[in-house]
């Protein structure tokens, strides 16, 4: 998480351009700033806690400067304090970096560099890096001091590193998200964690790949891999990502740009070359198990999948969260498949699933939004979703189009990848005609009602099992309302305690062989008092509230999380709530 950008070139106000750098990662961590720039024989630190998007720059009015680096925090190592802020430094500020991720050897280097004499003033485990690479500048040249730290670092990372007499800036990642933007100017770098963030002065970049180190100087920018233990050769891309894509426009927030977007991300997802998703299929008939595997709103979208694929393409399909997925390496051979789904593709726990099944051979699909990301280089096969950037931390049209890959796979897997795909095709067009001012009004009445509960459940069956789960978290996500999703068949379990006299329940029907039942389970809760919310092709007698969606087969877990990410944005901004930027969240979440 966090976002992290720097600037090294001839402009001379590159703390202006780093906090408006920062300002545009900010949906990565936001619980506090910093930026350190240099100025002749010093350099100058500022952070603080709250946002980046607070701070103007004619109140911090910073000296000329050319060479910056700054960070936006979501902490995981102490509190959020001042202290705590990135950038961290050395005694006399003679080592200053910015750090995404988790460097999880930390104490025991700290205890080392106690030893030694090294006084730390915050609880990070950032600080000992930057103490670290201090201890070996005292025997060798700052570039390979940044290389001895990183051999001895331990865990998933990101850094961006200055000293105060040296003329360089070195960025390293392992396992983290750090591209450069090349300039226009000679000698001219962005680094940053996302590329949106230097997307207003170039679109040429090089990624930077797992442990390897880039030395940024005015006198010849190199790279180092330290497997290799070599300089290597790095390829200037040039991606055509179009810039708009990344504001806001006239949409007052990210959420409900990226909601509305869904009239047209679900076609362009499906737009796909054939004979990929043929391929993918024929990996997923030959292998001897298949695994999906996804976190947090992609973990539910893989869940989709395994009852997509046991319907359309009659195939049993394993799911796994990222973080629960060792529990399987026992059943890896090279004759398995994982297709893995990522929005960000750089999710930590499903890149560590990825790491355990790479070891035993097993080849990789990655269903992802960002197409030059660590999971898509991992890879074999890559499918992009194409949805553009999303920035909101609640992923919306991200998800619709991973479910419309999933179910274009079941399909080819069945031989009928045509049919999958007119089937998505009427989807994507229903969508537009039910994405529209009415229809937000009406969930507003809805919203307006129920906005001050303080839980409310949602239930579905078969593949609206998943999406009840989905929904959950849209809710939990954005309005802070206590949301749970459960099978319709369980509520009789245990959960139907829960419902006292108005407990809104959204109940999720598919006008298929499960409607009966789902609409039984909710005449239960509406016998305790419940108050029954319907989304729903058809209008049955007991829905308090009906929320209509197209009648579209398959296809029904993608219509019915709309409304509910509606819903959820609408409860949000309700309750006062930044949808775009949830308490304790983070979009692309790098830390395991
Ligand atoms: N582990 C570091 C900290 O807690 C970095 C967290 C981040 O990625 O923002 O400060």
């Amino acid at each position: 998480m966090c976002g992290i950008f720097a600037y090294y070139g001839p402009k001379k106000n590159a703390p202006k351009l780093v906090i408006e750098g920062l300002k545009k990662l900010e949906y990565r961590g936001y619980d506090s700033w910093g930026i350190a720039y240099k100025i002749p024989n010093d350099i100058i630190i500022h952070k603080k806690i709250g946002k980046i998007s607070d701070v103007k720059i004619k109140d911090l009015n910073p000296a000329q400067s050319n060479i910056s680096i700054g960070h936006s925090r979501w902490a995981t190592h102490g509190g959020v304090t001042q202290k705590n802020a990135h950038p961290h430094f050395t005694e006399n500020k003679e080592i200053v970096l910015v750090h995404n991720g988790i460097l999880e050897n930390y104490l025991t280097i700290k205890k080392d560099l106690i030893k030694k004499g090294h006084k730390f003033i915050s609880e990070t485990d950032t600080e000992v890096i930057a103490h670290l690479i201090e201890e070996y500048c005292k025997k060798h040249s700052f570039e390979d001091s940044v290389k001895l730290a990183i051999k001895e670092m331990e865990g998933r990372y990101a850094i961006v590193v200055m000293k105060k007499d040296e003329n360089e800036i070195i960025a390293a990642r392992k396992g983290s998200p750090l591209i450069i933007g090349v300039g226009e100017n000679k000698n001219e770098y962005f680094i940053a964690s996302d590329i949106p963030a230097f997307l207003a002065y170039t679109n040429k970049v090089i990624y930077l790949d797992d442990n390897q180190l880039a030395f940024i100087n005015n006198k010849k920018t190199s790279f180092f891999d330290i497997e290799e233990n070599a300089h290597i050769q790095k390829r200037k891309v040039q991606i055509d990502w179009d810039i708009e894509s990344a504001e806001k426009g006239q949409f007052p927030h990210f959420m409900i740009k990226e909601i509305t977007e869904q009239k047209d991300t679900l076609s362009r997802a499906i737009n796909q070359d054939p004979k990929i998703i043929e391929r993918v299929a024929n990996e997923i008939k030959k292998a001897y198990g298949t695994y999906l595997v996804g976190c947090g709103t992609a973990g539910k979208v893989c869940m989709v999948g395994e009852y997509l694929f046991a319907k359309i393409a009659k195939k049993h399909i394993n799911f796994k969260f990222g973080s629960e997925f060792r529990s399987q390496k026992n059943f890896l051979t090279n004759k398995s498949l994982m297709i893995a789904v990522s929005q960000s593709g750089e999710t930590a726990d499903t890149l560590e699933a990825i790491e355990i099944a790479k070891q035993k051979g097993v080849k990789i699909v990655a269903i992802v939004n960002a197409e030059n990301s660590s999971i898509a280089r991992m890879a074999d096969i890559v499918i992009p979703i194409k949805a553009g950037i999303e920035k909101a931390v609640a992923s919306t049209k991200a998800t619709t189009s991973q479910l419309a890959i999933l179910t274009l796979l079941a399909y080819a897997c069945n031989g009928g990848i045509n049919e999958g795909k007119q089937l998505l095709i009427s989807t994507a067009s229903q969508i537009n005609d039910m994405l529209n001012p009415r229809y937000e009004q009406h969930i507003m009445k809805l919203a307006k009602k129920i906005k001050d509960v303080e839980s409310m459940y949602i239930i579905g069956r078969n593949a609206n099992y998943p999406i009840a789960l989905e929904a959950a978290i849209k809710l939990q996500e954005v309005s802070y309302i206590h949301a749970e999703g459960f099978a319709g068949g369980e509520l009789k379990h245990g959960p139907i305690a829960l419902i006292s006299k108005n407990t809104p329940v959204i109940v999720l029907v598919e006008n298929n062989e499960y409607r009966n039942e789902i609409l039984s389970n909710a005449i239960e809760v509406k016998a305790r008092g419940g108050y029954i919310i319907g989304v729903s092709p058809i209008k049955e007698e007991v829905f308090d509230f009906w929320i209509k969606v197209p009648d579209t087969g398959d296809s029904y877990p993608i219509v019915n999380i709309i409304p509910v990410q509606i819903l959820a944005y609408q409860l949000a901004v309700l309750r006062k709530n930044n949808p775009d930027m949830p308490r304790n969240l983070a979009k692309s979440v790098t830390v395991k």
